[in-house]
């Protein structure tokens, strides 16, 4: 893990997207853990950080696989909670369909498989005190951002481009 300015860490083995640690007085909360492949990678870099056990909520800005394919099997080896807006859970549950084509061939190959039980951003009681969940709908029904002191943990609703502007992401 490398410590941000922010006094967040990011993970070094998340495969597929930017994964991150928060540090949240004696607990931790990972967001966006990355893809199913490197779920083994992330597990082994928060243990060898002693932090494993102490990982309290997995967060995911949204249901993508690319962010969200590692979230289960990081929450399992964690014990925590993984946390998930409502209308990307109803998709990977098979409750709603993707709203686009690339995300229903995504839904059939490799589906991010979500615990029996998950919260939902913005809704269920529990959330990590000091930080908010703030709904950015657009990249998919159901995307978050995170905001925690100065930094925002904004998952694929806005990419930075060369010359350091943002760039909202596309809605595929
Ligand atoms: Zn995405």
């Amino acid at each position: 893990m490398i410590k941000l300015e922010s006094g967040a860490f990011q993970l070094q083995k998340s495969q597929g997207a930017n994964g991150y640690v928060i540090p949240l007085g004696g607990s931790y909360v990972v967001v966006d853990p990355g893809m199913a492949m490197g779920a083994k990678a992330v597990i082994a870099e928060l243990d060898t950080a002693g932090i494993l056990g102490d990982v309290s909520q997995v967060l995911l800005t949204h249901g993508d696989t690319d962010h969200a394919g590692a979230a289960q099997m990081v929450a399992a080896a964690a014990g925590g909670q993984l946390w998930i807006g409502r209308a990307d859970a109803d998709i990977l549950a098979g409750r709603a369909v993707p709203g686009t084509l690339v995300r229903k061939l995504l839904s059939m190959i490799m589906p991010p498989k979500l615990p029996d039980t998950v919260l939902y951003l913005g809704e269920s009681p529990g959330f990590p005190q000091g930080m908010t969940a703030v709904p950015t709908p657009g990249h998919t029904p159901g995307h978050f951002a995170l905001a925690w002191g100065n930094a925002l943990f904004c998952g694929d609703a806005a990419r930075v481009r060369g010359d350091g502007s943002l760039k909202q992401f596309s809605g595929r």
